[in-house]
């Protein structure tokens, strides 16, 4: 390791209280650019980093690439800046879980994150993303991966906060650096996680569109400490009735049928799939968004003048469930077994220096 690598990476900011143990930085870069000239070559590749770290080059089944930066878009600004990917992966950790969480969640957040940014990077096309999105395969926000620079970090968190938390999000990261999960010879690359399941993770088909075979639903035993738990919610009756009419079209629903509404079937972690009310059906993601529940994994009731929800977990379910994590970590897992826990059939590599 050079010492000049070294100052950077200080002066970053990044392993301040790491550095020894081995500098993250800016070894394992990948350019937005490079995802063109892979789709000529045949994915399975990946070896990375050039045997000189000092190269900064990629390594693509031997068609060596220069590779700086990974390519974020910031929405507000409308730029797109280019971020060392190790760097990327611990602002985007400190995002998107709370940094007192136990370091093997985190460690597996990093790991997710890091498995998602790179095949994002890799299979790139621009004309799938948003307008002002389609220089870069990553945004900064919960279209792809919720990221702020370090600066940013650094202004909106506290002096505590940066003490405690930024050097262990850090080196998270760090145990985990270049770590990737792969299924049947590649990037697992839809690692979702979401905050927490209620009890049970779902089969990704029965949230989103396809069927992947690592994000099958599983149990989430520990999720003691999770929040949104048998959260109620309330909804005046006649309220429900005028927000569900505003949803449909050529038909309407009465009070009377909306309060019978029933779950009439419902997904393998338990969530609702389909909900009557009278001679409509709605998916409990559809009832989930209009009244602004945290989890589709709900229960619904009638008191008095109200639907009563009850539901538990928050978010989509599909692949790690944070508290989950936590939990695990807790019990003395590592975030490998984690990490296999929740993403079925995974294996871990390490994206490795070449020669
Ligand atoms: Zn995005």
């Amino acid at each position: 390791m050079g010492k000049g690598r070294k100052r950077k990476s200080i002066k970053m900011g990044l392993y301040r209280k790491h550095g020894k143990s081995g500098y993250i930085g800016r070894s394992l870069l990948l350019l937005a650019g490079l995802a063109a000239l892979l789709l000529l070559v045949p994915i399975g590749i990946v070896q990375f980093f050039s045997a000189d770290r000092q190269e900064q080059k990629l390594v693509f089944d031997q068609v060596e690439v220069e590779a700086p930066e990974i390519l974020v878009w910031l929405e507000e600004s409308d730029t797109t800046v280019s971020v060392p990917l190790e760097e990327y992966i611990a602002c985007v950790v400190s995002e998107e879980m709370p940094a007192s969480f136990h370091s093997e969640a985190l460690k597996a957040q990093a790991v997710a994150a890091r498995t998602y940014s790179v095949a994002r990077t890799l299979n790139f096309t621009p004309v799938e993303n948003p307008q002002g999105h389609q220089k870069a395969a990553l945004c900064n926000t919960t279209h792809c991966q919720v990221y702020q620079t370090q600066e940013q970090i650094r202004q909106n968190r506290s002096e505590e906060w940066m003490e405690e938390y930024w050097p262990k999000i850090c080196h998270a990261v760090e145990m985990t650096e270049g770590q990737v999960m792969y299924y049947d010879g590649k990037l697992a690359g839809q690692a979702m996680f979401h905050s927490s399941s209620g009890g049970k993770t779902e089969n990704s088909e029965d949230v989103f569109a396809s069927a992947v075979p690592y994000l099958r639903s599983v149990d989430s035993p520990y999720e003691e400490g999770a929040t949104h738990q048998n959260e109620t919610v309330r909804v005046d009756i006649d309220q429900a009735v005028q927000l569900i009419n505003s949803q449909l079209q050529g038909t309407q629903v009465t009070r009377e049928e909306v309060e019978q509404m029933q779950v009439v079937a419902r997904s393998s972690g338990n969530r609702a799939q389909s909900v009557q009310i009278g001679s409509v059906t709605m998916t409990g993601r559809e009832l989930r968004s209009l009244f602004g529940l945290s989890s589709s994994k709900f229960d619904v009731s009638v008191e008095d003048d109200k639907l009563v929800f009850i539901s538990n977990g928050y978010g989509h379910g599909v692949g790690l469930s944070q508290y989950g994590a936590n939990g695990m970590g807790e019990k003395g897992y590592r975030y490998d077994q984690i990490l296999e826990h929740y993403y079925t059939g995974i294996q871990l590599r390490t994206l490795q220096n070449a020669g």
